[in-house]
């Protein structure tokens, strides 16, 4: 029988199985689906909206007897294609098993892949309880996401990403047995540890059906500052200077120049009177009273050395006013080209103030702007290309300027992406981060786990062309607002 025919049958069986409440053959929620922040849209068969683990079991079951792709979805904010079903087939969208359980005495979370990381956080607080991992759309995303791309966010400068948080996974192979990497237990040394080779696999290895969380204490207090610098190298400086000194800020935000000039020029941000134009961090400290009232001192003590100016914030207000200057140079930067390739690469501490020099090099020599910002404490830096999409030209600049980028990071000893994963948008590119012999090991892990290709075809190994696709003209509930002028 043909691959079409077999999948076809597939679908019918499916949809017999699970009925028209689960599975979804044409319509907007189904076309909803056939992207996610990327925006590359791509035609599938069915969308099964998972409610049990049992529909997960028979929809990968099912699968691989009829050989139809699936794509795992949660909210669907990745932002590079990963959950795109790019080979079209099935996507199986687990964002109604939400479930959220709190364990305080054990300080873990146990919680279903669709239940929202900002629905975690908010439930462990109220246990006075942690869950540090931020990722800026933590309002939207799941937890099932955000351990499939390794997530991370402003805390990790503290606390570390999405993976330190994870004590046990349980879910599914791709034939769908039933699999669990852990338990609700914070020790374990019995055989491979394959919990961590499913953190960050994209939903190519596993359908990942339940997670065991380890929360830590909430912290007590929080406290804000902005600290502005002459140049950006020395604002780099600082931050080496800062770490060294063993200060452990939960945030440390570096702003370039060029997003300063979006904050303050176009959405008309201002964060210091007699200061403009210079390069920014945006800090923050948690801890106890007495740990603050340490922390505050020695970081006086460190922006009279370093800074230009330096303002702390007295109240949970003027914090908010503070990380303004954040929220807003995203929106600003549309005043510069109407597409954003938003990069997140990661270049090591000692080579920030190289890569930042390089970066200089390339905006000149693309032409384009680049206003970058980021995770000033781990190298992740996000380094936005903006560019218009409908001048052809421009887009073959941006092209060119992304291979350069990614070619310098990995030059600096730095690697491709930091926390948003590979997916499609990043695939031309993992050749230069990863030689033959890594591709090799991770792809025959991949035939070993999945023989018939069938979770998340298509993505990471596959070199796919981006610019060849339009992006559906769609705003998600998560797009930023374009600021075009103050
Ligand atoms: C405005 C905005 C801000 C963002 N900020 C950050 C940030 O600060 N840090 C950061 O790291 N990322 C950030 N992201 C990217 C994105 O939010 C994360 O990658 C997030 O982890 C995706 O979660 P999701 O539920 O939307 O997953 P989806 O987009 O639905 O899927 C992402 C990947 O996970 C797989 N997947 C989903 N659920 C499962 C499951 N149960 N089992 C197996 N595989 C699964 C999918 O197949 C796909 O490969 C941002 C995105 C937006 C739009």
């Amino acid at each position: 029988m043909k691959k079409g025919e077999l999948n076809a049958q597939g679908t019918s069986l499916i949809f017999k199985r699970l009925g028209p409440r689960k599975v979804f053959l044409s319509g907007e929620r189904k076309f909803m689906a056939s992207f996610d922040s990327s925006k590359l849209s791509y035609e599938y068969d069915a969308l099964i909206r998972a409610r049990s683990e049992d529909d997960v079991c028979e929809t990968l079951k099912l699968a691989n007897k009829y050989k139809v792709p699936v794509t795992p979805r949660g909210t669907g904010t990745s932002l590079t294609g990963s959950a795109s079903p790019v080979k079209g087939g099935w996507v199986i969208d687990v964002s109604l098993m939400k479930r959220i359980a709190i364990k305080k005495d054990k300080a873990m979370a146990i919680v279903q892949p669709g239940a929202v990381v900002s629905e975690i956080q908010k439930l462990s607080e109220k246990e006075g309880l942690f869950y540090p991992p931020d990722p800026s759309s933590l309002e939207y995303c799941t937890i099932g996401g955000n351990i499939a791309c390794n997530a991370g966010g402003m805390r990790c400068a503290k606390y570390g990403v999405t993976r330190d948080f994870v004590l046990a996974l349980e879910g599914f192979m791709p034939n769908g047995e039933k699999v669990s990497w852990g338990g609700e237990y914070k020790k374990f040394a019995t055989g491979y540890n394959i919990r961590d080779l499913w953190i960050g696999s994209e939903g190519t290895l596993g359908v990942v059906t339940k997670a065991v969380l380890r929360l830590i204490p909430k912290p007590d207090l929080r406290w804000t500052s902005v600290a502005a610098f002459s140049s950006e190298k020395k604002a780099l400086q600082a931050v080496r200077a800062l770490l060294g000194e063993g200060l452990t800020p939960s945030i440390l935000e570096y702003l370039d120049e060029d997003s300063i000039y979006c904050a303050e020029e176009i959405a008309g941000v201002r964060l210091f009177k007699k200061v403009e134009g210079k390069p920014l961090l945006l800090i923050e400290f948690d801890g106890s009273k007495s740990e603050l009232r340490d922390s505050k001192r020695r970081l006086k003590g460190w922006a009279e050395r370093w800074a230009i100016a330096f303002k702390g914030a007295r109240s949970e207000g003027e914090a908010e006013n503070l990380w303004e200057v954040r929220r807003k140079c995203s929106g600003a930067m549309f005043a510069l080209g109407n597409a954003k390739l938003n990069e997140d690469i990661v270049v090591p501490l000692e080579n920030q103030i190289r890569f930042s020099e390089s970066l200089k090099r390339l905006k000149r020599k693309w032409n384009l702007p680049m206003p970058t910002f980021g995770h000033a404490a781990d190298g992740n830096l996000h380094v936005n290309i903006m560019f218009h999409r409908e001048i052809r030209e421009e887009c073959v600049r941006a092209e060119g300027a992304v291979q350069d980028l990614m070619e310098t990071v990995v030059s600096l000893g730095g690697t491709i992406s930091g926390e948003h994963g590979i997916g499609l948008a990043k695939s031309p590119f993992l050749r230069i981060a990863r030689n033959n012999a890594e591709i090799f090991a991770m792809q025959a892990i991949k035939k070993a786990l999945d023989p018939n290709g069938i979770l998340n075809p298509g993505k990471v190994f596959e070199p796919y062309h981006v610019w060849e696709k339009n992006p559906v003209a769609i705003r998600l509930p998560w797009d930023k607002k374009p600021i075009l002028k103050r």
